[in-house]
């Protein structure tokens, strides 16, 4: 905690480099515990760490998880679709082969990488904006501090 009126940065206790981390491998950005999807249900995240407490489901910000549907589109386009179009183009498949593949790749593709797209998605907001984790003295939330 910094003192008032102080312009001081203050340390991190969780890191850039450990909120990418954990959110490549799907947990908690605030303490790094397994805890972010129910087990056994591979679409449902859960409301909040089991082991902290962060609460992972934004009540009044619905918007916040467009932009893991946003990532998971670009993704599902980039790194499927456009590599089976090419492949359709340079007549390494047959178009009826590419039509199939991107068929059913826009399908599964996309829940295959949704857990992945949520994660990212926070682990992109808080490598951003680090100090809005309670671990490192935030609320966990935008506006809870000055610079949001
Ligand atoms: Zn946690």
């Amino acid at each position: 905690m910094k003192p008032a009126g102080s312009s001081a940065p203050v340390a991190l206790r969780v890191t850039r480099g450990q909120i990418i981390a954990r959110g490549l491998t799907h947990r908690c950005p605030n303490c790094g515990a397994h805890s972010l999807f129910r087990e056994n249900a591979w679409f449902r995240l859960n409301s909040d760490c089991r082991n902290c407490g962060f609460a992972f489901e934004r009540g009044g910000d619905e918007g916040f998880f467009l932009g893991s549907m946003s990532l998971n589109y670009g993704v599902t386009l980039m790194g499927f679709l456009l590599p089976v179009a090419l492949l359709a183009f340079f007549g390494v498949v047959s178009g009826r082969v590419a039509v199939g593949l991107a068929v059913g790749g826009a399908v599964i593709f996309p829940m295959l990488f949704y857990r992945s797209s949520r994660s990212w998605w926070l682990m992109n907001y808080y490598f951003f904006l680090p100090h809005h984790l309670p671990a490192n003295g935030g609320t966990g939330r935008a506006g809870g501090d000055a610079n949001t």
